[in-house]
C-alpha cells in the first residue's frame, strides 16, 4: 500500500509534535508537509519546533520546511492542530480546496454538518461528510473533527454504559494536565503549588460534545443524545494525563458486576478492523483502591485507553468512578490518527 501524505498544521505546538512523533514509522501515513505561523514559516522545522518531547525529533520531519497555513499543501490530507481562530478559517479552506481535514481545534466541532468522531464510538457519523459536502458545495475535501480531549477520555467510558444500560444523569469534575493548554501554556507562576478552577471554555464543550457524540445521524445533522451533562473543570499541576472523578445515573438497573462487565468486554470497529493506532481494549480496568493516577496510567495501552478505577455505587446517583486519558495522545494527536485510519479503512480518503 502506498502510504498517503499528511500535511500537520499547527506542526510546531505540543499537538503537532506529537502527531509528527507517532506518524514517524507509521504503516499508513507519512508526514510530507509542515505548516504553521508567521513566527515558523520559511525555517527548517529543527530550527521552528520547540521540541518537547522526550523522544528525539523525528529525522524524517527535521529538515522539513514549515509553510503557511493555507492551501495548496503537498499532501493528501491534512491534520490540523490550530488555535480554535485561525482554524475557523484555514480547515474550511483547505476542505474546499478538496483536501480531507481532520481537525483537534474546536472551532467546527459543533457545526451541524461536521462529523465528531471518536472510532469506538460512532463511526457511522462518518457518513455526515455526505451531507456536508453538499450544503457547502464542496467536492472531494471535508472536516471531521476530534472531540475535546477531556470528552473523549470520558465518552470512551460512558458510550458502553450507554449501549447497554441508557445514561440518564452525568457529572464530571476534572483536573486537566497543564501540556493541555500547550506551550508554553499556563505561566509557571499560576500554576505551582496550585489548582486553578477554571479552563475558559472548557465546561461548555464538556457538557455539549457528549450528546452529540452518543447522538444518531439523522440525514443532514446529529440528533443528540438526551441525558442530562454537568461539568466543572480544573487544572492541575500534572504533565501529561486528565484524571475526572464522574457521577452516573443509569436508565435501567445495572450490578457492579454488570458495570464492569461493560467496560471492560466493549470493543467496536477499530478493533474489529485491527487499525494500526486502536487499543486492544478501548477502557481498561484498574482494581486496586488508588488507581487510576495520572503518572501511573497515562501510557497504557500506548495512551490510547481510557483507564477507569474506583467503580462504586454513589449516595446520590447510581455510581461513581474515576477515569484517566492522556490528553495529548488519546485527546489529541493519537484522535487524529485514528480518525484518519478509520477514513482510509472505509474508504473515505
Ligand atoms: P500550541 O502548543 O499552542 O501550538 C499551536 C500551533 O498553532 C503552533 O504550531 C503554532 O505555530 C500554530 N499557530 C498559532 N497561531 C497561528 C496562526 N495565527 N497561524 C498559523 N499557525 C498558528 O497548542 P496545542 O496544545 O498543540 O493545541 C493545538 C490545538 O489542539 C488547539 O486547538 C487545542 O485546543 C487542541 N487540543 C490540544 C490538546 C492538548 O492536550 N494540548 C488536546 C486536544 C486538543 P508557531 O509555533 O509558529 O507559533
Amino acid at each position: 500500500m502506498t502510504k498517503k501524505r499528511i500535511g500537520i498544521l499547527g506542526a510546531t505546538g505540543l499537538v503537532g509534535q506529537r502527531l509528527a512523533l507517532m506518524l514517524d514509522n507509521h504503516p499508513w501515513f507519512e508526514v510530507s508537509a509542515v505548516a504553521a505561523s508567521d513566527r515558523s514559516i520559511g525555517k527548517r522545522y529543527g530550527d521552528a519546533a520547540p521540541w518537547r518531547l522526550a523522544a528525539p525529533m523525528p529525522a524524517a520531519v527535521s529538515d522539513l520546511t514549515v509553510g503557511p497555513c493555507e492551501p495548496p499543501l503537498d499532501c493528501d490530507l491534512v491534520i490540523s492542530s490550530l488555535p480554535s481562530g485561525i482554524a475557523s478559517i484555514a480547515e474550511p479552506a483547505f476542505a474546499a480546496a478538496g483536501y480531507p481535514v481532520i481537525s483537534n481545534s474546536s472551532a467546527l466541532r459543533m457545526h451541524p454538518d461536521v462529523p465528531l468522531v471518536i472510532p469506538e464510538v460512532n463511526w457511522r457519523h462518518v457518513d455526515l461528510i455526505d451531507a456536508q459536502r453538499r450544503l457547502r458545495g464542496w467536492d472531494r475535501g471535508f472536516v471531521l473533527t476530534n472531540p475535546n480531549c477531556s470528552a473523549i477520555a470520558l465518552v470512551l467510558a460512558l458510550a458502553p454504559l450507554a449501549e447497554r444500560f441508557g445514561l440518564e444523569t452525568v457529572a464530571v469534575t476534572t483536573m486537566q494536565a497543564i501540556s493541555g493548554a500547550g506551550y508554553p501554556g499556563v505561566a509557571s507562576i499560576d500554576i505551582t503549588d496550585n489548582v486553578v478552577p477554571f479552563i475558559d471554555g472548557e465546561e461548555e464543550k464538556l457538557e455539549e460534545e457528549p450528546g452529540k457524540l452518543l447522538g444518531v445521524l439523522a440525514g443532514d445533522h446529529i440528533e443528540p443524545a438526551s441525558f442530562r451533562m454537568s461539568a466543572q473543570c480544573n487544572r492541575v499541576n500534572v504533565q501529561d494525563g486528565h484524571l475526572e472523578s464522574v457521577r452516573l445515573s443509569l436508565q435501567r438497573k445495572a450490578s457492579r458486576e454488570d458495570l464492569l462487565d461493560a467496560l471492560a468486554s466493549w470493543s467496536s470497529l477499530p478493533q474489529e478492523l485491527g487499525l494500526p493506532s486502536a487499543p486492544a481494549s478501548p477502557v481498561l480496568l484498574r482494581t486496586e483502591r488508588d488507581r487510576p493516577q495520572p503518572r501511573l496510567d497515562r501510557d497504557a495501552s500506548a495512551g490510547m485507553s481510557t483507564v477507569v478505577g474506583r467503580v462504586a455505587p454513589d449516595t446520590i446517583f447510581d455510581w461513581k468512578m474515576t477515569l484517566l486519558g492522556n490528553n495529548v495522545v488519546r485527546g489529541a494527536a493519537g484522535a487524529a490518527i485514528l480518525n484518519a485510519e478509520l477514513l482510509v479503512a472505509l474508504e473515505r480518503v
